[in-house]
């Protein structure tokens, strides 16, 4: 066999290279390996499914240009795509080829291909070894639109949410930014909208990620070399979720490479769903670029609910949990607890707690009782000290334990509670909430607010603490 594919390839590198960036060349031509070359088709390695729709994407009028230039005119390119098959018990790479005439809108479905040809991909979501399609969205089946209770507080970000699940990708909302305050059912909704598409399309990847797994993530990658997985893996889902795009505020790289992902997303038609605490004209630090694009789909916000959609979400949540209240006692919390459905849930839980423990009847009195802790009155303010003084004595430990810089699991817990609360209860700023702990900066208070907001979620006991805590220092301040 001659090594004429070798010369002939050498020979189109040299034109490529002088048409586009030298990075560009380095990180998708330099991989690329010459195979043969036969009645001119000329044959190509390449590492990957993603780098072959790459290729095809962005370079197939430069390749095709430098190969008739090479080869004459009806000359071809055939693709040799590298898949590691560890699953499989041969051991033997297995590869395919793909005539470039067939595929010139790398349409997949046309060549009947698998979506993820590429098993190399490593990601924390993929399932190795598996397709695209397994992926774990990462979704929670209980927050579901059936139980998101409608009103006046959520009608548009819920309409949209609702044509965006039922037609992904397919509106004008693209992206849909959903924000608004804490508690207000931001994350709730986007799941909603996650399980709704997978239930009618079976076939496409759904992703949920907060702006925080991201941001770990990515660094995760660029420490251990795998860039370019985590831009691919992201660029395969259908419909990404990011919850708390704010987080992304500052962090300049995370930004560069999610504003790459969003664009190639955005290109392929496919949806983009974000949530943000605040509107996206008030999403301070973060870049133009990617701001302005988050202003081109539909921004939907969340407000406070009123009085009877309040009503409704206790007895829907009442209904769902099998308990029954007397109706003074449900509208009694409905009036006091007027600031998001988390202290509404919360109070409903204490409530039920509290009869339990005491095996009392869950009465308009013990209602009343129990609201003293939770309503708040803004006459006096808690002070930080205060939130670290009842903190460390819940968990048994000192306040300088709570300062210093150990790591140890139950007192990094505790004194992200207290940072939590400090930035919940307190009008400190954020960085001076870090003076308060020993030095620490802003974003290892936002890290901690995130994190017990992510635990409440997931860890029952944790969220029991939490709302203990709260209680006594809500108690004793008011
Ligand atoms: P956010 O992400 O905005 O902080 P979440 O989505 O976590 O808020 O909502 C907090 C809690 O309130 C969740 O348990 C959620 O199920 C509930 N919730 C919020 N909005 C609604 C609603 N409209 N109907 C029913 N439950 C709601
Ligand atoms: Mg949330």
């Amino acid at each position: 066999m001659s090594d004429n594919h070798i010369e002939i390839w050498n020979n189109c590198l040299k034109i490529i290279k002088d048409n586009i960036l030298p990075q560009s060349f380095k990180t998708w031509f330099e991989p690329i390996k010459p195979l043969k070359l036969e009645n001119k088709v000329l044959t190509i390695q390449v590492p990957s499914q993603f780098f072959y729709e790459w290729i095809e994407e962005h370079y197939v009028n430069l390749l095709k240009k430098s190969l008739e230039k090479e080869l004459g005119p009806g000359s071809k390119l055939e693709y040799n795509i590298i898949v590691d098959n560890s699953q499989s018990s041969s051991g033997n790479p297995y590869t395919i080829n793909i005539p470039t005439k067939s595929i010139q809108k790398s349409n997949k479905n046309e060549v009947g291909l698998p979506l993820n040809l590429n098993n190399n991909i490593r990601n924390p979501f993929i399932i190795p070894g598996l397709r695209k399609m397994n992926i774990d969205s990462q979704l929670n089946p209980s927050y579901t639109f059936e139980n998101y209770i409608e009103g006046d507080c959520n009608r548009l970000a819920r309409s949209a949410g609702f044509a965006v699940a039922s037609k992904p990708g397919g509106t004008s909302f693209n992206p849909l930014m959903v924000f608004g305050g804490v508690g207000l059912g931001k994350t709730h909704l986007v799941h909603a909208i996650g399980n709704h598409i997978k239930a009618l399309y079976d076939k496409k990847t759904v992703l949920y990620v907060s702006s925080e797994k991201f941001i770990n993530q990515y660094y995760d990658a660029c420490k251990n070399g795998n860039h370019n997985d985590f831009v691919s893996f992201y660029q395969l889902i259908d419909v990404l979720i990011v919850d708390d795009v704010q987080f992304f505020a500052k962090k300049e790289k995370t930004q560069e490479i999610f504003f790459q992902i969003f664009n190639h997303l955005h290109q392929s038609g496919k949806q983009l769903i974000l949530t943000s605490d605040r509107p996206p004209k008030d999403l301070k630090d973060l870049d133009e670029r990617l701001l302005s694009r988050f202003k081109w789909g539909l921004s939907a916000d969340l407000q406070t609910p009123d009085f009877e959609t309040r009503m409704v979400i206790l007895e829907s949540k009442m209904y769902q949990d099998g308990i029954k209240l007397p109706k003074e006692v449900v509208e009694y919390i409905a009036h006091n607890i007027d600031t998001n459905v988390r202290e509404l849930e919360g109070a409903l839980i204490s409530l039920l707690a509290q009869s339990s423990l005491n095996r009392k009847e869950i009465d308009i009195e013990l209602a009343k009782k129990m609201m003293k802790n939770f309503v708040k009155h803004s006459s006096r303010e808690v002070s930080i000290d205060y939130i670290q003084k009842l903190v460390t004595e819940f968990y048994g430990l000192t306040v300088d334990q709570l300062k210093s810089k150990t790591r140890k699991r139950e007192i990094v817990q505790a004194r992200q509670i207290s940072m939590f609360y400090a930035k919940n209860l307190t009008k400190a700023s954020l960085k001076s909430i870090g003076t308060y702990f020993g030095g620490r900066d802003h974003s290892t208070v936002i890290h901690a607010c995130q994190t017990v907001n992510d635990l409440m979620d997931t860890d029952k006991k944790f969220k029991n603490d939490v709302e203990e805590i709260g209680k006594r220092i809500k108690i004793n301040t008011f």
